[in-house]
C-alpha cells in the first residue's frame, strides 16, 4: 500500500469561488490564474470547474500548450509576455495575448512574422517595480506599439502592490488613471485583494480582473479577513492518517531537537506527512491540525516524513483516523490553509503550490 497522505482537489468549491469573484466585480469580465500548475492543483484538474471564466491567464508556455491541448479556444494571457522572439511563434500558432512590459519585447514583435496580428497588454509599472513601463515611459510604447502591423489591440494593465494592505490602490489608481485616461483600450487592473476589497471603486474601471488565490479559497488579506468571511471554500485538501502513536509522561521530548517537552501525561499521534510532502517545516507546536475533524495542535519539529500531534482533545483517535493537514475533513469540518501558512510565516500561495510531487492527487 502507498503512505496514507493524499491530496485532493474540490471542484464545487472552485466553481463556488469563481462565483464568488464575479459577484465581486459583476461586469468585469475574468481572467482565471491558473499559473504555476493552478497554484498547485493541476491545470488539467480546476479546468471543468472554471472553464466558465472568460480567460485563462498564466506565464508558462508550456501551461498554455497544455490548455489549448484541453481544447480551450478562449482567450489565454501570458501574464509576463514572451522571453525570447521564438515564443512569439508559438504566440500566433496558439492564438495567444501576451503582456508586453518592456522595450526588447516591443523589438521581438517588430521583428516577428505574422499573418494574423497579436492582442497584447501594454503593462504599466506603477509602483511595484518588478515589470512594466514607468508612467512617463508608458505612452511612448503605446505608439511604437501601435504603430506595428503586428499588433491588433492594445490592452492596458497594471499590478497593485498594496491592495492586501493599508496602503491601499488610491496611488497607483491615480497614476495609471493620469497617463490613461484619453488611450483607447480595455483595462485589466486588479487581483484578488482589489477584487475582493476595491469592488465598487474599480466598477466600470477593469473590463478584466485577475484573481488567482480567491478561486483557491485563500483569502487575500489573511488575517485581516479569512476566507470564511469572503466566503470562499477550500479548493484543496492534504489529509493523511496517523500510523503510530505514543504515550508520554512529563519532561519527554518530541522529535528532532527534542524542541517540545510534556508538562504532564500526553497522547501523542504519528502523522504519515512531513516536508518532503510539502508540509512547512517552519510549522512548529500549536499549528492547528484536524484528527478526526476535531482541532487539535502539532507538537515538536516537523520532520521529512513524519509529524507528531497531541491526541488530547481526541481521546476515541488510533491508528488509522483521519487527520486532515488543510482544507475539508471527510466530516465537513474546515482547517483554513491560511491558518497553516500564518503558522509557517508565509502565505497559503507558498503552501498550495508546493504540495510534493510525491503526493497523490485527485479531484472530487
Ligand atoms: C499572480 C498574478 C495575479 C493573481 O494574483 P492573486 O493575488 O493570486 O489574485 C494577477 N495578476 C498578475 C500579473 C499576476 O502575476
Amino acid at each position: 500500500m502507498p503512505r496514507p497522505i493524499h491530496a485532493t482537489v474540490h471542484t464545487s468549491a472552485l466553481s463556488h469561488n469563481l462565483a464568488r469573484t464575479r459577484a465581486a466585480a459583476p461586469d468585469a469580465r475574468v481572467w482565471a490564474v491558473v499559473k504555476a500548475n493552478a497554484y498547485g492543483h493541476g491545470i488539467e484538474r480546476v479546468f471543468d470547474a472554471l472553464r466558465s471564466a472568460d480567460g485563462f491567464a498564466l506565464l508558462d508556455l508550456a501551461e498554455a500548450q497544455r490548455l489549448r491541448a484541453l481544447d480551450w479556444r478562449g482567450p489565454i494571457l501570458l501574464l509576463e509576455g514572451c522571453f525570447e522572439a521564438r515564443d512569439l511563434e508559438l504566440c500566433s500558432r496558439l492564438g495567444l495575448w501576451h503582456a508586453i512590459h518592456c522595450n526588447e519585447q516591443i523589438d521581438m514583435l517588430a521583428a516577428h512574422k505574422t499573418q494574423l496580428p497579436h492582442r497584447v497588454f501594454l503593462k504599466m509599472n506603477t509602483g511595484m517595480n518588478r515589470l512594466g513601463f514607468t508612467p512617463e515611459r508608458f505612452r511612448a510604447a503605446w505608439t511604437r506599439l501601435n504603430a506595428l502591423p503586428q499588433v491588433d489591440e492594445i490592452s492596458l494593465m497594471q499590478h497593485f502592490p498594496d491592495a492586501d494592505g493599508p496602503r491601499g490602490i488610491s496611488a497607483q489608481l491615480k497614476a495609471f488613471e493620469a497617463v490613461t485616461h484619453d488611450l483607447p483600450g480595455e483595462r485589466s487592473l486588479s487581483n484578488s485583494a482589489a477584487t475582493m476589497r476595491y469592488g465598487a471603486i474599480l466598477a466600470g474601471r477593469s473590463d478584466w480582473i485577475r484573481p488567482g488565490i480567491v478561486l483557491y479559497g485563500s483569502s487575500p488579506d489573511f488575517p485581516e479577513h479569512s476566507a470564511a468571511d469572503w466566503d470562499l471554500q477550500p479548493t484543496m485538501t492534504l489529509a493523511s492518517k496517523i500510523i503510530g502513536l505514543q504515550h508520554l509522561v512529563a519532561g519527554d521530548t518530541v522529535g528532532y531537537g527534542s524542541s517540545f517537552s510534556a508538562d504532564g501525561p500526553l497522547r501523542l499521534g504519528v502523522v504519515a506527512c512531513g516536508y518532503a510532502d510539502g508540509y512547512p517545516r517552519h510549522c512548529g507546536t500549536g499549528t492547528p491540525v484536524l484528527v478526526n475533524g476535531v482541532r487539535t495542535r502539532l507538537v515538536g519539529r516537523v520532520s521529512m516524513d513524519m509529524l507528531t500531534v497531541d491526541l488530547t482533545p481526541v481521546p476515541e483517535a488510533g491508528f488509522g483516523s483521519e487527520v486532515t493537514l488543510w482544507g475539508q475533513s471527510s466530516g465537513g469540518a474546515v482547517l483554513s490553509i491560511d491558518e497553516v501558512a500564518q503558522a509557517a510565516g508565509t502565505v497559503g500561495y507558498e503552501l498550495m503550490c508546493a504540495v510534493a510531487p510525491r503526493v497523490p492527487m485527485t479531484v472530487e
